[in-house]
C-alpha cells in the first residue's frame, strides 16, 4: 500500500493558494553522471535566479560508479544557498551482470531499490508547499513516488526533443517490439527525414531489459505535468511542433530552454591545473581556427587498434590537433597504442594530448576550428555555443540519432559515421583523414550553418528570446497560474 497521503488533500492543499506562491519548492532527483548533472543543475539555479519565489532541493544519488558526483554537486553549486542538498544513502547496486544485458535496465533497476528512501525524505520536506518533483530520462520512475504523494512531476530532458519524440514513438508499438537492423526506415515524428534503423539508441535493439526499460521510461514521460528540454525553439522547431500535434495532444507541453551550459566548468579529478594551464597556454600559441578538437565524452574513448587509426589520420592531415584520451600513452607505452614515432612527432608543435579536456573552454577558444565528437547532446549543444564544427563520430546512447539529424536533417555537422556503435568495424585511417580535412574546409556549408545557429542559441537565453519566454511558461505551469 501507498504512504497514508490523501492525494485530493495534497493537491488542494498545494494548488491555487496564493500562499503556496509566496515560496514554492521544487525538488530535482538527477542521475549522478556528470552529463545530466552538468544541465540540471544549471537549470536548478536558472530557476531560482529567474524567480525568487522559487526554491530547489536536490535529492543527491549515491552511486559507486560516479563517486566524483558528489563533489561536482557541491562545486557547482558552492555559491547557491537556496538550492539544499539532501543525501539520498548509499544502496548496494544491482549486481554487475544486469549492466552487461542492458545498461538501462540496470539503471531501472538501481531506482527502484531507491524508491522508499527517496518517498521517506519526501515526506519529510512536504511541510513545505512542494510544487514539483523535476525528473531525469533515468529517475523518471520517481514519477510513481509523486503520484502516491499528490506531487506532479517534470521530465528534465538532459537529451533533445527529436529524442524525446523517439521515445514516445515507442508507445506506438507494443513492449515487445524490439527494433531489429533489418527493420525499413522508420517515420519518426521529429524526424523530417525517415530514419534508418541503425542509428536507434543500443537499447532500442535490446531484448534483455534495455527495449523494454525505454518503453517504460516513455510510458512516465506522459504522466508528467511537462517536458523540459535542454534545446532551443530555432534549432528544434520541428520536432517541438511535432510533439504538439494533434494526434500528439495527450503529450505534456515541451519546454525548450535551452542551451544550459556550464560555462564556468567545474574542476575535474582527472585534471590538475598544471595541465589545465599546458594545454590553454599551447592553445594561445596556435593561429585562429587551425586547431582540431578531439574527445569522445565522459566516458568515451577508443581501443589500442581504433587509436592507432586516429593517430595515423592526424599524422596525414597535417593539421594542429588536441585529442582528449582517456589515458593519454606515455613514452614507456606510446609503442602500444600509437604509430612509432608519434609522440615525438607531435611534440615538435603539431598536437598535444591529454586526459581529462576544459572542454567548455575549449571550444571557446580561437585557436580552434573542429571537432571530432561522439556527439552527446551536451556536446553538441557547447559546440554550437561556440561556433565549431562537428565531425560526427557516435559511440554509445542517444549519439547516432543525435548525429543523424545534425547531419542529414539540417547539414549543422560533418558526417565521418552516423551509425558507428561499441563493437562496430575499425574506421580506418585514410577516412578519418578525409573527413577531418572536410571538418576543417571553411567553405563547407556546416561552417556558415553553425555560425548562424551559434547566434541563434545566444539570442534564444536573452531576455525575450524563445527559451526565456519558455522558462516563464513554464514557471506559470508549476505555480498554478495558467
Ligand atoms: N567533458 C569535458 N572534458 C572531457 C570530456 C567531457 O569537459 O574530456 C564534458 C563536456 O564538456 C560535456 C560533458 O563532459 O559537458 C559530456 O557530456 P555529453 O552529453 O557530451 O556526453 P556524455 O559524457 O554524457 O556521453
Amino acid at each position: 500500500m501507498h504512504a497514508s497521503v490523501n492525494i485530493e488533500e495534497r493537491r488542494k492543499k498545494m494548488g491555487g493558494s496564493s500562499e503556496k506562491n509566496k515560496n514554492a519548492e521544487l525538488i530535482l532527483i538527477p542521475s549522478p553522471g556528470i552529463g545530466h548533472l552538468t544541465s540540471s543543475l544549471e537549470f536548478a539555479q536558472l530557476l531560482i535566479n529567474r524567480d525568487n519565489r522559487l526554491s530547489v532541493t536536490i535529492l543527491c544519488i549515491k552511486f559507486p560508479f560516479t563517486p566524483f558526483a558528489d563533489s561536482y554537486i557541491r562545486t557547482a553549486l558552492a555559491s547557491q544557498p537556496k538550492i539544499k542538498l539532501i543525501d539520498l544513502p548509499l544502496v548496494e547496486p544491482p549486481p554487475r551482470e544486469l549492466a552487461l544485458n542492458s545498461p538501462e535496465h540496470y539503471i531501472w533497476t538501481f531506482m527502484e531499490s531507491l524508491k522508499p528512501h527517496v518517498r521517506a525524505i519526501m515526506q519529510n520536506i512536504l511541510s513545505h508547499p512542494v510544487v514539483g518533483l523535476v525528473l531525469d530520462i533515468f529517475t523518471m520512475s520517481m514519477v510513481d513516488v509523486g503520484d502516491e504523494l499528490g506531487i506532479p512531476s517534470y521530465m528534465f530532458m538532459t537529451s533533445n526533443v527529436a529524442f524525446t519524440a523517439f521515445m514516445l514513438f515507442l508507445l506506438s508499438r507494443r513492449m515487445e517490439d524490439v527494433f531489429s537492423d533489418s527493420d525499413p526506415d522508420l517515420s519518426i515524428p521529429g524526424f523530417p527525414d525517415p530514419v534508418p534503423p541503425s542509428v536507434l539508441p543500443d537499447a532500442a535493439f535490446n531484448k534483455d531489459g534495455g527495449y523494454a526499460t525505454y518503453y517504460k521510461l516513455a510510458k512516465r514521460f506522459m504522466d508528467t505535468k511537462g517536458i523540459i528540454v535542454n534545446s532551443f525553439s530555432e534549432l528544434e522547431q520541428y520536432a517541438i511542433d511535432a510533439l504538439s500535434e494533434e494526434g500528439q495532444s495527450r503529450t505534456p507541453p515541451v519546454y525548450a530552454v535551452g542551451p544550459l551550459i556550464d560555462l564556468k566548468g567545474q574542476p575535474n579529478p582527472n585534471l590538475d591545473q598544471a595541465q589545465h594551464d599546458k594545454v590553454l597556454k599551447w592553445l594561445d600559441e596556435q593561429p585562429g581556427s587551425s586547431v582540431v578538437f578531439l574527445c569522445f565524452g565522459s566516458m568515451g574513448g577508443f581501443g589500442p587498434s581504433q587509436t592507432r587509426e586516429i593517430a595515423l589520420a592526424l599524422q596525414g592531415s597535417g593539421l594542429r590537433f588536441l585529442w582528449a584520451m582517456r589515458s593519454p600513452p606515455t613514452s614507456d607505452n606510446a609503442d602500444r597504442t600509437l604509430p612509432e614515432g608519434f609522440l615525438e612527432w607531435m611534440e615538435e608543435g603539431k598536437g598535444m594530448v591529454c586526459g581529462w579536456a576544459p572542454q567548455v573552454e575549449v571550444l571557446a577558444h580561437k585557436a580552434i576550428g573542429g571537432f571530432v565528437s561522439h556527439c552527446g547532446w551536451n556536446s553538441i549543444l557547447e559546440s554550437l555555443w561556440f561556433g565549431v564544427p562537428i565531425l560526427t563520430w557516435p559511440i554509445y546512447a542517444e549519439q547516432q540519432l543525435n548525429a543523424f539529424w545534425m547531419v542529414r536533417g539540417y547539414e549543422l555537422a560533418v558526417e565521418l559515421k552516423v551509425d558507428y556503435r561499441r563493437g562496430s568495424d575499425l574506421v580506418m585511417a585514410e577516412e578519418i583523414e578525409k573527413g577531418l580535412k572536410q571538418l576543417m574546409d571553411g567553405d563547407n556549408v556546416v561552417h556558415k550553418n553553425v555560425k548562424e545557429m551559434k547566434e541563434k542559441a545566444r539570442n534564444a537565453v536573452l531576455t525575450g528570446g524563445s527559451s526565456y519566454i519558455a522558462v516563464g511558461k513554464l514557471i506559470d505551469n508549476m505555480l498554478g497560474s495558467n
